[in-house]
Parts: structure tokens; sequence; C-alpha cells
């Protein structure tokens, strides 16, 4: 069997060797309820705003402006809701056809419960065009939600000018960053976003552990009741997984983005091998301004699902759309939303992370090439 190449860190990463460690002792040993006032209620307390302090460093906040939530999903329904019923007569909302299935679905029963809804459309790279965004502007638009970065493409949208835009209007600008956690730098003074949610297992913590970032706590109605997270987040927390997700964050602050570097350097010299040995392929989304370890590559005639299935028998990993869509046999809404020709087109999504190497881009490159000609002389069925 060939050793195990994973390529999929936008859908998840694997959980680092240090978060494990740190998590460990709280997963057993240290079961206090930090919101006991004992020695090991305290302890694990301590631990929490540690955690806290790491996440809020990570995203240029104050720690009281960031909560501990299950997921991005939540996160990103928390600011949704928040929003909303802080302007409830209020029943215009701004969003785009590319954003993250938690979001499209929100939005689904938001039109179901009366709301208007204006999706922006994107450009054949996947890029907004911010006229449309202004046009699309109403009286009683009560928020924008973005994404910071797309989870299939890559693409980086213009936040902070997004959000001046939101302001000047008197309008509630949210923004989903967890494809942006880790890969770009997120100042949430500088981009002055009012609400702004992360998730732990794309940065290499655990599943279901996520943050979000509220610029205004007076401002703001919880999802979850209780005392939690002062009164911001009920339930009690998930103690193990929030010291993870601060460890995770640690190591990106440590790391100030080098890593990061070395991926994007690894993405590009991938691109350039299947440029130079592969004809006839396509390369989605912005080049000029993509998030620096995706790449969405289509080889014409080649059928990504079938592509990723021969490349899976050789223990590669790769994906055709984003993973909570995959069971889904739809044409991918983001492709969609960038007219992509899929019937000629059809892209496998390479997602880098902070594990893979040189070697591994090697054996896939040549993996790949004889694949691809293979399929394309239909001398591999599946
Ligand atoms: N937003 C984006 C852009 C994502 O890619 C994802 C996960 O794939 C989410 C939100 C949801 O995060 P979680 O899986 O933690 O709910």
């Amino acid at each position: 069997m060939d050793s195990l190449i994973y390529f999929d860190n936008n859908a998840t990463t694997k959980i680092d060797e240090e978060v494990f460690k740190a998590m460990l002792p709280y997963l057993k040993e240290e079961y206090g309820n930090p919101s006991s006032i004992y020695s090991i209620g305290r302890k694990t307390k301590e631990e929490i705003a540690k955690a806290r302090e790491n996440i809020a460093k990570l995203l240029n906040s104050k720690p009281e402006n960031i909560i501990f939530t299950s997921c991005g999903s939540e996160s990103n329904i928390t600011a949704i809701n928040s929003s909303i019923k802080l302007n409830p007569n209020k029943k215009h909302i701004i969003t785009t056809k590319v954003e993250h299935a938690s979001i499209m679905e929100m939005m689904n029963q938001l039109e179901k419960d009366g709301y208007i809804i204006s999706y922006l459309n994107v450009d054949n790279r996947g890029r907004l065009d911010l006229d449309e965004l202004k046009k699309s502007i109403r009286p009683d638009t009560c928020l924008i939600s973005i994404m910071m970065a797309n989870n299939e493409i890559g693409n980086i949208y213009p936040i902070k000018e997004i959000a001046k835009i939101a302001h000047d209007n008197d309008i509630i600008i949210h923004c989903d960053a967890v494809q942006a956690l880790g890969k770009i730098k997120i100042d949430v003074e500088d981009l002055d976003v009012d609400y702004l949610s992360v998730s732990g297992h794309k940065i290499n913590a655990p599943k279901g552990i996520g943050a979000l970032y509220i610029k205004n706590s007076d401002s703001f109605t919880p999802l979850i009741f209780g005392h939690q997270e002062k009164n911001r987040r009920g339930g009690t927390e998930n103690v193990p997984y929030i010291i993870g997700l601060g460890k995770a964050a640690e190591i990106i602050l440590k790391d100030n983005y080098q890593k990061e570097k070395e991926i994007e350097s690894l993405r590009d010299y991938l691109e350039e091998e299947v440029e130079k040995n592969i004809e006839d392929i396509h390369i989605y989304g912005d080049k000029q301004n993509r998030t620096p370890n995706t790449s969405s590559i289509a080889f014409k005639g080649v059928k990504a699902d079938e592509l990723m299935l021969v490349l899976e028998s050789f223990n590669i990993y790769v994906s055709t759309g984003s993973a909570c869509n995959s069971e889904i046999a739809l044409p991918s809404h983001v492709l969609t939303a960038c007219k992509a020709n899929l019937e000629d087109y059809s892209p496998i999504r390479i997602s880098l992370g902070r594990y893979n190497t040189k070697e591994e881009i090697d054996i896939f490159i040549k993996r790949l090439i004889n694949v691809v000609t293979m399929l394309r002389r239909k001398k591999w069925s599946i």
C-alpha cells in the first residue's frame, strides 16, 4: 500500500501533536468544571482564559471580545441570529453566491421567515464586484455577511472595504473567516467587522470547536442562553477542545505565518508542474488573490469524481467540492456561480497543509500525469 498523501486540508486537518498533548490532561485528570469556584475548577478556568488570549492575539482582538462555540457553523449562525435580532424591522440581508453551506442554509431559512436575501454574483474567476454590493443596499438592509476566503477556490475577499461600505450605510457586517484563519493574517481592528467566525479543525485543532469575535457585546443576543462566556453562550465549556484551539493558535503565532510561505511555494510548484506536464488544464479562482494552500484544477475531458476515486486507490486524497456538500451529487454552487464549464472542466480541489512535503507533491504529480492520460484515453474505467 502506498503511504497516505492527504491533500484535503480545507475539509479538515490532522490534529497537531503539541495540540493533542496539551488537550490530554483535560480529557482525563483535569476534569473540573470551569464554573466551580474550588481549585480544580479554577485551574480549567485559567486554561480557558489562556486559550482565549491566544485566539484573541491571532485575530488582534481583546480576549473579552471572543466567545467559544461548538464549530464554525455555530459561530456563523450565532452572528447572523444576533444581527437580525438587533433590527427586527429590517428584513433585507446581503451575502454572496459562494458562501459556505452553513450560511446558505441559514439564508434559506430566513427567506422562509420573510427575509429578502440578495446573493452577490462573482465573475468567472470568483471575484466580487463591490459596485454590485453598493447597488444592492436598501434602507431595510440589516446585515452583510461575506466570507474572507472561499473553501473551494481559495479566493480572498476584500473584507476591509466591504466593512467600510457596510458601516457607511449603518449595516452590520459579519465575516466567515473559517478558511482564512492561520492562512492569512486577520486583524479584526483593522478590518472593523462586527462579527468574525473561526473554526478549530482547519488549523490542526480538533473538529467541534469554534470561536466568534463579537465587537459589541452590549448589542449581542446569544443563540444558546446560559451564564457561561459572560452570558453570551450557554453550556458547560468544552475545556479540552478550547485548550486545543488555543494551542493551535499559539503555534501559528510562534511561527508567524512562515509555514504558510512554505505551503504556498509547494502549491505554486505543484501548479507549475501540472501546467508543464499536462495539456488542457484550467485553474479556477483568482490566482492573484488566493489562500496560499488551495488549488482548484480541472483536466479537460476528465471527470473530477473519477479522478478523485482513482487517486484514492493510490492512497492520495483530494476532493471535488466542499466536504459538507460532497454527499450530495449536485454541482458545486461556487463553481456554478463562476459559470464554470463543468462538462469539460470539472476540477479537483487540492488543499495543502502543514505536514505536506515536496516529496509528496512529486509522487502526486507522477501519478496524476499517468492517471489523467489513462482517463483521457478511457483506459481506466470506474
Ligand atoms: N465556513 C467555511 C468557509 C468553511 O469552509 C467551513 C467548513 O468547511 C465552515 C464555515 C464550517 O465550519 P465547521 O465545520 O467548524 O462548522
